[in-house]
């Protein structure tokens, strides 16, 4: 019977409740069994077999995804957090539903609604305590599944499937719930149970931007209560609602003018919390029907967006189908600014840096610094100079216009604490350009020397940095100025959160302590070096996991880890790209990352997500492209929680220092992954050092362990 439900599995603790939907399942005599995933093949067609995932979770949802992966019909049914179950497994078209309290199993394939909670089942009583990660979260209402939808409509508000009048206004919808008919964004999610709440309760103000490359065409604003679907209505943005139900509609419509010229035209439509891009779709018009799909995604569900406010500004980069390269900046006070390069200007910006920054370190196979990773002040003083040089005249051709770059430094210098900038790389963009290396204060020759540059330089102690230059009312001058604060790196927090689909960004590598470490080393690099990297990785995992080859690196990779650092040689690779190189261990990929990923045994993370640290002893070798690859691979196919990266090869004796410094920020300082590589990048310059801007974060600036 291929349409009835093979498996139901009732989750959630022992006691009544699951009793109770076991019975009201039909389980023969109440017969229910351990999950198991061999068993099931032997039950009988027809009959519904009832099993329990309660215990060790992370073992059920495993033997879930295999049932499901053998083709099984599977009804999970539970009371308890039903959000985790569903996004875990809402992926699988058709063949798993989730809902809450039912009597009777609904019916394969249509939309299920779960019945009220409305039988009186015995509660678990106060202080009852499961050790097995149901506890608290007991009867949590059933969230909407929120995908955001998109339409486009004619000027009278009906659904365009063909192609769009040339020259006349149109409409260009946009909307969060429950995924509409009319959406023309790929079906890659079934629909889900929605519980439209009144939503008088507090949300979140998302702007709704839509942008062809750099050139905004309108903007909208929608509201999305913490559950149930967003709306737009007459309100104004951040203020309280004063709208009645009626003034309230599922679509935010953008009016816009249809493209006068035949040719397909690619658009881009954002959605942003405050400073913080949350989703970019591109959406290509003049096809033979509009067509729309997501090129970033910070958050599939649009759950919990509190966490992604704080930004100052948002900046999002991607590749036009010309050739040519975007950068759209948003500040939280409204600012736009936009420019358009072509993609050999982005990656002629990027080398630049990257050579320029490599220079300061070494000289042929030796290292310009001292023992303790030290220079004069004299030297400091020139690699400042050359760098802020090369960063501003980065800044211009970035940002060519004097109002824009005006802009740009006032949302900069909104609220407290460094400037937040994120930078939201479109899938499938190739130049990503080092932004904390960026130098955004106008210098020319002989331009002023600000005290902060002896100050936080050579013989200071690094810390107690403070959140602005406390002389930047000295910066305004003649020739401009040199200052440490005119670096992005050093001034701002940076994140460059990678992009993914399937799941949402990581605030944190794990929920419970303590913390793992996976490491693998290629073991010809010096021991000396090695040895104080381990003592760092101890202060985190001192049962810390370490491998020599990738064979048994992916091993102890399957059950995920909180921190997966890779010190190894970086290669480059006949036809493009890095591989990184563990000698007689072997050689990883971003491809082989996603064969983890796909081919038994899989690995995917889901519990422990891994901040992985490719801390590449690269020495001699000019890398002519950055490691950005190995980050959405990681994030991407096995779910990461992030990578943080160097921009440049480093000696390896440093790079062993930078993580040591690293991890005393991040663990024993319980420091976000941002603010921890500010703290390092400062700590370096107080030797004289600007090797800390070769670390880029490619994750959420807040991340953190356990
Ligand atoms: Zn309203
Ligand atoms: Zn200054
Ligand atoms: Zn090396």
């Amino acid at each position: 019977m291929e349409d009835e439900w093979q498996i139901a599995v009732v989750a959630g603790p022992p006691g009544a409740a699951r009793d109770a939907a076991i019975r009201r399942l039909g389980a023969p005599g109440g017969d229910v069994r351990p999950l198991e995933v061999y068993g099931y093949l032997t039950a009988p067609t027809g009959s519904l077999v009832v099993g329990e995932l309660s215990g060790d979770l992370a073992d059920g949802y495993s033997k879930v995804s295999m049932l499901l992966s053998l083709g099984h019909r599977v009804l999970i049914v539970t009371e308890f957090d039903p959000g985790r179950l569903l996004s875990r497994f809402r992926g699988w078209p058709a063949t798993a539903v989730v809902v809450g309290p039912v009597h009777t199993a609904p019916v394969l394939g249509g939309p299920v609604q779960a019945s009220p909670i409305d039988d009186g089942l015995e509660a678990i009583g106060e202080g009852t305590y499961y050790d097995d990660g149901w506890a608290g979260r007991r009867n949590t209402p059933i969230p909407v599944v929120r995908v955001a939808s998109i339409a486009v409509a004619d000027g009278a508000g009906r659904t365009v499937t063909g192609s769009l009048a040339p020259g006349l206004p149109f409409l260009v919808r946009v909307g969060i719930g429950d995924r509409r008919v009319e959406s023309i964004l790929p079906l890659d999610s079934p629909i889900f149970p929605s519980s439209l709440l009144p939503p008088d309760s507090a949300g979140w103000w998302l702007r709704a931007v839509l942008s062809r490359g750099v050139d905004t065409i309108t903007e909208g604003a929608l509201f999305l209560p913490r559950t149930g679907e967003g709306f737009s209505c007459p309100c104004t943005p951040g203020d309280p609602h004063l709208c009645t139900q009626g003034d309230r509609s599922f679509w935010l419509d953008l009016a816009a003018v249809a493209p006068r010229r035949p040719e397909p035209q690619q658009w881009q439509l954002a959605l942003l919390h405050g400073a913080t891009t949350v989703q970019i779709f591109e959406i290509t018009l003049n096809g033979p029907a509009p067509a729309a799909r997501a090129i970033y995604t910070l958050t599939k569900e649009f759950d919990d967006l509190g966490r992604f406010g704080g930004r100052n500004v948002s900046i999002q980069e991607g590749s036009l189908r010309d050739g040519r390269h975007y950068l759209l900046v948003n500040g939280s006070d409204g600012a736009r600014v936009g420019s358009v390069l072509t993609d050999d200007q982005a990656g002629n910006a990027a080398r630049l840096l990257r050579s320029t920054l490599f220079d300061r370190q070494l000289a042929g196979n030796s290292t310009l610094y001292d023992r303790q990773f030290g220079k004069s002040r004299d030297d400091y003083l020139t690699d400042l100079w050359e760098m802020a040089r090369v960063g501003w005249t980065v800044h211009l051709g970035l940002f060519p216009d004097a109002t824009d770059r005006d802009a740009l430094r006032e949302a900069l210098t909104h609220g407290d604490g460094p400037g937040r900038i994120q930078v939201a790389l479109a899938e499938g963009s190739r130049a990503a350009v080092p932004w904390q290396l960026v130098y955004g204060l106008p210098i020319a020759d002989r331009a002023y020397v600000c005290p902060s540059v002896d100050e936080f330089g050579p013989g200071s102690s690094g810390t107690g940095i403070p959140d602005r230059c406390p002389h930047a009312d000295k910066h305004d001058q003649p020739n401009g100025v040199l200052c440490p604060y005119g670096f992005w790196g050093l001034a701002h927090i940076l994140e460059v959160p990678p992009s993914s689909a399937r799941m949402t960004l990581a605030e944190a590598t794990g929920e419970s302590r303590p913390p793992t470490v996976v490491a693998a080393r290629n073991d010809t690099l010096p021991g000396a070096d090695w040895a104080a990297q381990r003592a760092a990785l101890d202060l985190i995992d001192r049962a810390c996991v370490v491998t020599t080859d990738t064979k048994s690196l992916r091993a102890a990779l399957i059950a995920g880890a909180d921190l997966l650092y890779l010190y190894c040689h970086g290669r480059e690779v006949t036809g493009g790209g890095v591989a990184l190189d563990f000698g007689k261990g072997g050689v990883l990929l971003p491809e082989d990352v996603g064969v983890w990923a796909d081919v038994a045994p899989r690995i995917r993370w889901a519990q422990r997500r891994p901040l992985v640290v490719l801390n590449g002893c690269f020495t001699g070798v000019r890398l002519p492209e950055t490691l950005a690859d190995f980050a959405s691979a990681f994030v991407q196919s096995t779910g990461a929680a992030g990578v943080l990266a160097t921009e440049v090869v480093m000696e390896s004796g440093l790079a062993a220092h930078v993580m040591s410094a690293f991890v005393t920020a991040w663990h024993t300082d319980r420091r976000g992954v941002g603010p921890a590589i500010r703290d390092v990048r400062w700590q370096l310059l107080a030797r004289g050092n600007v090797m800390g801007l070769a670390y880029s974060p490619y994750c959420d600036a807040d991340l953190r362990l356990p």
